[in-house]
C-alpha cells in the first residue's frame, strides 16, 4: 500500500483507495464552523457502498441504506445518486427519504413495535413494510388481505453482534416474531390470503462473522417453502467496520462468496428466484463521520488527568450507552509525546468517552477530533442540559457544506408553550 497522500483539497488518500480527511483539513473546518462539529466526508460514503457492491456483484443483491445512522437530507440524497435505496424504522424516517426523492418502491419501512396507523400510513405512501409482531399481521390481514405485498420480520433466535445491546436476533429480544411461532404467522397469512413478498432478520450490530448471516439464511430456508409468493430474503444490516488501526471489521467478500453460494445452493424450487436484500447502516457511514471537539479544561488529579471538551453524551452517547470505542486524535498537537488521559464531557452527568486513553500531549485549547462518527452520533444527539447540538459540513469533492446549522437559544424555546 502507498503512504497516505494529501491532494489539493487537503483530503488525504491512498492506492487502496481508502478516503480520509487530513488533520489540518479538519483544523481548518473546526476553524470555519466552529466546535463541536460533525463533518461528513461523502467519497467515503462512496467507496463503502462501492466496495458493496462490488462483493455482491455475482449475487442477485439490493442494498437499503439503513438511515437511523444518519438521516441528514444531503446525506440521504447522496446515497440515493450512488444507487441505493433506503430503509426506515419510522414513519417520519419514510417521509424524510421521500422528501429526499426516494421512490416509494426504494423505501423500505422495517417496523419494530409500532401504532398500526403507521403501517397504515406506509401502504397509503405506496413504500415496501415488514410487520414485525403477529398483532399488527392480523391487522394488516383484515385491512388490506391480498391487496398490499407485505414482508415479514422474523427473529431467527441467534445471538450476534458486538455486544447485548445490539445483538437483536436472539430468544428475548423484543425485534421480530420468534421463528417458534410460525404456525400463528402461517395461520394469518392463510386467513388473509396474504402476498408475503418477503421475509426479513437483523440479528445485531457489528456481526464479524459471515457464518451468522448463514445461520439465519439457514432458519429462514427452512420455512421458505410456506410463502410461494416470497421475492426477497432480507438479511438485515450490521457488518462490522474497524474502529482502529489493526481492528476486525466483517470480510465482505467473504460475506458475499457466502451468501452467494447459500443462495445458489437453494434455488426455491416451485417458487420466486429469491432477491437478496441487505441494510447497511454503520458500513456506509461509520468511517465517513467525524466529530471534531474543544478542549475546554484538562484537570490534573491523582486518579487520572481528564480533558474536559465541549461536548457530552447529549451529542456522542455511543461510549456510554453501549460502550463503544471512537478513536480520539489530538490535531491540533500531532507531534507531542503520547500521554494517558480520560477524555470526559462537560454535562452534568457521568459522561465518559475514553479512560486511560493515549493521546498526544492535551491543551486547553485543542481540538480533539473522534472517528467512525457518521453512524449513530448525531442522530443519537439531544439537547440535554439545554445545550445546543453540533452543526453538520459535508465534504464532497473537496468543498465543504454546511448541512445543518448550530442550534441557537432559539431553537431551545421553539416549541415550548409559556401557558402559565
Ligand atoms: N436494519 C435494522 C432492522 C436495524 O435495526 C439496524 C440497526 O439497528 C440496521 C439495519 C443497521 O445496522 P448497522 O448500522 O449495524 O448496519
Amino acid at each position: 500500500m502507498r503512504s497516505l497522500h494529501e491532494t489539493q483539497t487537503g483530503i488525504v488518500s491512498s492506492r487502496t483507495m481508502s478516503q480520509q480527511l487530513s488533520k489540518p483539513h479538519l483544523i481548518e473546518l473546526a476553524k470555519e464552523f466552529g466546535t463541536p462539529l460533525y463533518v461528513y466526508h461523502a467519497e467515503k460514503i462512496k467507496e463503502q457502498y462501492e466496495k458493496l457492491k462490488s462483493a455482491f456483484s455475482k449475487t442477485d443483491t439490493a442494498f437499503f441504506y439503513a438511515s437511523k445512522a444518519l438521516t441528514n437530507i444531503n446525506i440521504l440524497k447522496y446515497i440515493k445518486s450512488l444507487g441505493a435505496n433506503v430503509d426506515c424504522s419510522s414513519i417520519l424516517e419514510a417521509r424524510l427519504a421521500l422528501h429526499a426523492g426516494f421512490l416509494p418502491k426504494q423505501i423500505l419501512y422495517t417496523s419494530n413495535g409500532i401504532a398500526f396507523s403507521e403501517i397504515e400510513e406506509a401502504q397509503s405512501l405506496g413504500i415496501i413494510i415488514n410487520i414485525d409482531s403477529l398483532s399488527n399481521l392480523e391487522k394488516f390481514g383484515k385491512k388490506f388481505g391480498h391487496s398490499y405485498p407485505v414482508g415479514i420480520r422474523l427473529r431467527p433466535n441467534i445471538m450476534a453482534g458486538g455486544n447485548l445491546k445490539i445483538s437483536t436476533g436472539h430468544d428475548k429480544s423484543k425485534f421480530g416474531i420468534p421463528v417458534t411461532q410460525i404456525k400463528q404467522i402461517l395461520d394469518i397469512v392463510h386467513r388473509y390470503d396474504l402476498l408475503v413478498h418477503g421475509l426479513h432478520i437483523h440479528t445485531g450490530s457489528e456481526i464479524k462473522d459471515a457464518d451468522v448471516f448463514i445461520k439465519g439464511i439457514e432458519v429462514l430456508f427452512d420455512i421458505v417453502p410456506h410463502f410461494r409468493d416470497l421475492k426477497f430474503i432480507d438479511l438485515g444490516g450490521g457488518f462490522k467496520v474497524p474502529y482502529k488501526k489493526g481492528d476486525t471489521e466483517t470480510d465482505i467478500h467473504l460475506l458475499a462468496q457466502k451468501i452467494g453460494e447459500a443462495f445458489a445452493n437453494h434455488p426455491n424450487p416451485g417458487g420466486n428466484p429469491l432477491q437478496v436484500w441487505l441494510e447497511p447502516g454503520k458500513f456506509l457511514v461509520s468511517e465517513c463521520g467525524y466529530f471534531i471537539t474543544s478542549v475546554n479544561v484538562v484537570k490534573k488529579t491523582p486518579s487520572a488527568t481528564f480533558v474536559s471538551i465541549d461536548s457530552g453524551f447529549n451529542h456522542l452517547i455511543r461510549p456510554m450507552f453501549y460502550d463503544a470505542y471512537h478513536h480520539i486524535e489530538n490535531i491540533s498537537n500531532p507531534e507531542s509525546p503520547m500521554k494517558k488521559y480520560a477524555v470526559v464531557g462537560n454535562i452534568c452527568e457521568t459522561d465518559t468517552f475514553a479512560w486511560d486513553r493515549e493521546i498526544n500531549e492535551v491543551r486547553e485549547g485543542d481540538n480533539l477530533v473522534f472517528y467512525n462518527a457518521g453512524a449513530y452520533g448525531f442522530e443519537m444527539s439531544s439537547n440535554f442540559n439545554s445545550r445546543l447540538r453540533p452543526a453538520e459540513v459535508l465534504v464532497k469533492n473537496g468543498k465543504a457544506h454546511l448541512i445543518r446549522r448550530r442550534e441557537t437559544f432559539e431553537d431551545l424555546l421553539r416549541n415550548q408553550v409559556e401557558a402559565v
